[in-house]
C-alpha cells in the first residue's frame, strides 16, 4: 500500500493552499444561521465558484475541476486548516447533488447544478416530519397527481437553514393506497417561496433563527422536478442518506483541523501535570487521524469501483462522537473562558469552541440518530438478528 501523495496531488494541494491564503479573510463572517451571515456566506460561495473551488470533484461542465475524490479530500483538509467559512450550500452540494448525479436526468443536472455551485440557489432538506424522523417511511405529507405535475400538502420540520434558503428537496407520499410504507413515496424539488408554502422559523438552542418548519398547502410542482420515477422515492432517498452519513457531509479535514487546534491549545494553555486531560487530547487527535485514514481507505475502495453502502453508518457514529470529544476536551481545557459567547471580547478563538460544542451535540441526532445507525451496523454489517421495534 502506498500512502504517499502523487506529484499531481501535492501540486493540487499547493494551488488550493495558495488560493485560500490569498482569499480567506482573517475576520470571521457572521454565523450562517443568521440572515446577515447567510447573505455573507452566499457571497463567499460566489467567490469560490468564480475560481472553480466551489465543487472541485464535479465535472467541469457544471463548474467543477473534475478532480478525484482523494483530491477533494485534500482540498477539504486545506479548507478547514485555513479556517475558511462554513459552506452555506452544503445541503445542496453534499446531499442533493450526489442524488442528481445518480438518479437525475441530464436536463435536471444542467438546470440545477450550476446555480447550486455558485450559491445563486441555496437548498434545504425537507425530509423530517413531526411524526416521521427516525421512522422516516411513516411520513404523511402527500404528493397528488395533477395535470403536468404534483400538488404537495403536509408539514415538514427541522429543516436546516430553510428560513433563508431558496429551494428544498423532500419526500412525499404519492400512493396512499400502497400496502407498505416504503413504496409509494416520491422525491421532489420545490421552491420555498411557492404559493401555498409557509416557512416558519424554529428556535435553536443557541437562539440562531435559520432552522424552520414548512407548511405546504396544495403547492404545485411540475413533473420536471421529480427525481427518479414517481413511487421510487425511498430508493432515491437512500442514496442521499448514504452521502449524508458517509464522507461527503463530514470530510475528515474538519476534524483533523480541529484536532490540530486542540493540540495547539494544549501546548499553549494546559497544565502539563494534568495527565488525564493530556490523554483525552491525545485520544481526540488519534481519533481524527483514524477517521482520516478510514476515509482514505474508503475513497480508495470507491476509486476501485466498490460502493460503501451501510458502512456510512460507521462513519456517522464515529464522526459525531469524535466531534463532541474534540469540543468537550477543548472546553475543559479552557475552563470558564471557554464558556464566553462568541461576541465577547475575551472569548478564545472567537468563541469557536463553545459554538462548536453546542453544534456538536446535535451530531448524534441529525443525519439519522446514532441509535438507528447502531441498528443498521448490527443488522447489515454484523449480521445480527433484527431487534424488537
Ligand atoms: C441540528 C439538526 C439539523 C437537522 N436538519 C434537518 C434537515 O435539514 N432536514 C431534515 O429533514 N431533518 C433535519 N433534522 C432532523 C433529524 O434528521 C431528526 O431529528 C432525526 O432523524 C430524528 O428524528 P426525530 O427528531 O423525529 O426523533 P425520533 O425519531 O422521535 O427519535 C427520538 C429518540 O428515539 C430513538 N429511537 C427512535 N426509534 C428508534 C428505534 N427503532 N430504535 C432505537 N432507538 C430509536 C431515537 O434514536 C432518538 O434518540 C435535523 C436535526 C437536527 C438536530
Amino acid at each position: 500500500m502506498d500512502l504517499d501523495f502523487s506529484a499531481a496531488e501535492n501540486a493540487f494541494r499547493a494551488e488550493a493552499r495558495a488560493w485560500l491564503t490569498a482569499h480567506v479573510s482573517t475576520s470571521r463572517l457572521p454565523s450562517l444561521e443568521t440572515a446577515e451571515g447567510f447573505a455573507a456566506h452566499r457571497e463567499w460561495e460566489r467567490a469560490l465558484f468564480a475560481d472553480r473551488w466551489s465543487v472541485v470533484s464535479w465535472p467541469e461542465e457544471y463548474g467543477g475541476r473534475g478532480v478525484s475524490l482523494l483530491q477533494w479530500l485534500i482540498f477539504e483538509e486545506e479548507y478547514y486548516a485555513a479556517d475558511a467559512p462554513g459552506r452555506v450550500s452544503q445541503n445542496g452540494i453534499n446531499l442533493l447533488a450526489p442524488t442528481l448525479f445518480e438518479h437525475g436526468t441530464p436536463e435536471q443536472r444542467a438546470r440545477v447544478l450550476p446555480p447550486m455551485a455558485s450559491g445563486e440557489v441555496i437548498w434545504a432538506q425537507a425530509w423530517s416530519e413531526p411524526e416521521a424522523g427516525s421512522d422516516l417511511a411513516r411520513l404523511r405529507s402527500t404528493a397528488q397527481r395533477t395535470e403536468g405535475g404534483w400538488r404537495l400538502t403536509g408539514q415538514k420540520t427541522w429543516s436546516s437553514r430553510a428560513a433563508f434558503a431558496d429551494r428544498a428537496f423532500g419526500l412525499f407520499r404519492s400512493d396512499p393506497a400502497a400496502d407498505k410504507p416504503h413504496p409509494g413515496l416520491t422525491y421532489l424539488m420545490f421552491p420555498l417561496d411557492a404559493p401555498g408554502l409557509t416557512v416558519r422559523p424554529l428556535g435553536r438552542l443557541d437562539g440562531k433563527p435559520a432552522f424552520a418548519e414548512l407548511f405546504l398547502d396544495d403547492v404545485f410542482v411540475p413533473d420536471e422536478d421529480v427525481i427518479g420515477a414517481p413511487g421510487e422515492g425511498w430508493r432515491v432517498a437512500m442514496s442521499t442518506a448514504g452521502s449524508e452519513r458517509g464522507l461527503t457531509l463530514r470530510s475528515p479535514g474538519r476534524f483533523t483541523a480541529a484536532a490540530d487546534r486542540l493540540a495547539r491549545l494544549w501546548r499553549d494553555e494546559a497544565d502539563p501535570a494534568d495527565t488525564a486531560l493530556r490523554d483525552r487530547v491525545a485520544d481526540a487527535v488519534i481519533g481524527a487521524r483514524a477517521y482520516e485514514l478510514f476515509a482514505y481507505a474508503s475513497v480508495s475502495r470507491i476509486a476501485a469501483g466498490e460502493s460503501i453502502g451501510a458502512e456510512s453508518s460507521l462513519n456517522k457514529v464515529f464522526w459525531s462522537e469524535l466531534d463532541i470529544a474534540l469540543h468537550e476536551t477543548a472546553l475543559d481545557l479552557l475552563g470558564p473562558y471557554g464558556e464566553l459567547a462568541d461576541d465577547a471580547a475575551d472569548a478564545p478563538a472567537h468563541g469557536g469552541w463553545a459554538e462548536g460544542y453546542t453544534f456538536s451535540l446535535a451530531g448524534p441526532i441529525y443525519a439519522g440518530t446514532n441509535e438507528i445507525q447502531r441498528d443498521i451496523i448490527a443488522e447489515r454489517l454484523l449480521g445480527l438478528p433484527k431487534g424488537r421495534r
